[in-house]
């Protein structure tokens, strides 16, 4: 059965047009258009890769579709010919769950073919449960113990400005991950070195594994807990493209401390009976679900303001 999901989810990950756009140095001045359109397959991509291994973390991933999608378009700096160049920016998934979502942009920018994300946690593949820079190049860091990944870009961003480099750390984490102390020592540090070239995306969609983090672990005010540590924070929908790319140009014209883009938005963003739904943090589609969500996806219109 396994290997029927696979060689099915295979079949339909190539029906798509492969790559999306002709270029592999980003970014490239994308249109709110080719966001949007990027955004829709990153999504489709998440459903097939988790339908394919019958396991991983759909919610999350499409809560970050929109943030991360116009950051690997119109913010970083990288190039999917060359993982390694040596004056890219980083980006460091400090909720490692949301795999799916880091491969199917690695798929969607150049870097690994579309194919493979039917192989997603399949035992040998470099599409591991929980992103590893020893199985896959462009991970920059393996992460999945949740709370971690913050510390890492503080000291990365520490090295890049003595270094007095220009590149930028840019760091995913989300609220209910925010519960762990070690991320407090983090932002604590970062607003100590002021480190201007450091980014947090926030994914603020009020849910985590056990339910709504106000009833697991409040952590409102979100805004004002960074404020208070001297972070600069940007207040942001997190699904509307831009809205996103006017708070990622305040944040990267920040040049004293750190900048957080606090984003609102829903878990399972996307797909009709997984949004805002808890149950959906770490399961995967059925044969029916996946394709209502496909489905769904394709009739989204991305550049609607809700
Ligand atoms: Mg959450």
């Amino acid at each position: 059965m396994s290997n029927e999901r696979r060689e099915e989810a295979k079949t339909l990950l190539s029906r798509y047009p492969y790559p999306l756009f002709s270029v592999t140095q980003f970014p490239f001045s994308p249109t709110d258009e080719d966001i949007a359109c990027f955004a829709k397959q990153i999504r489709k991509d998440i459903i097939l890769s988790t339908y394919a291994a019958g396991s991983g973390h759909p919610g999350g991933s499409l809560s970050s579709t929109d943030l991360l999608s116009v950051l690997f378009l119109d913010v970083m700096r990288h190039r999917s010919n060359e993982p390694k160049w040596s004056n890219r920016d980083f980006v460091i998934f400090s909720k490692g769950h949301v795999s799916p979502l880091l491969y199917a942009l690695f798929a969607e920018t150049g870097y690994i073919p579309r194919e493979k994300l039917a192989t997603f946690r399949d035992f040998q593949s470099p599409l591991q449960g929980h992103p590893s820079n020893l199985w896959l190049e462009p991970v920059e860091v393996s992460t999945g113990s949740l709370g971690q990944g913050l510390s890492v870009g503080v000291g990365l961003a520490l090295a890049l400005k003595k270094k007095q480099s220009s590149q930028r750390v840019f760091v995913l984490c989300g609220d209910g991950e925010s519960q762990e102390g070690q991320i407090w020592e983090a932002v604590m540090s970062a607003a100590h070195y002021r480190l201007n070239h450091l980014t947090l995306i926030y994914d603020y969609n009020n849910l985590e594994i056990d339910g709504w983090v106000e009833d697991v672990m409040g952590i409102a005010p979100v805004k004002d807990k960074f404020e208070s540590f001297n972070w600069h924070v940007f207040e942001t929908d997190g699904h509307y493209i831009p809205a996103i790319r006017e708070a990622f140009a305040k944040a990267l014209q920040v040049s004293d401390r750190p900048a957080v883009l606090v984003a609102r938005t829903s878990k399972g963003k996307g797909v009709s009976f997984m949004e805002n739904q808890a149950d959906w943090h770490g399961k995967a589609p059925n044969r029916d679900q996946m394709l209502q969500s496909i489905d769904e996806i394709e009739k989204e219109d991305l550049l609607q303001k809700c």
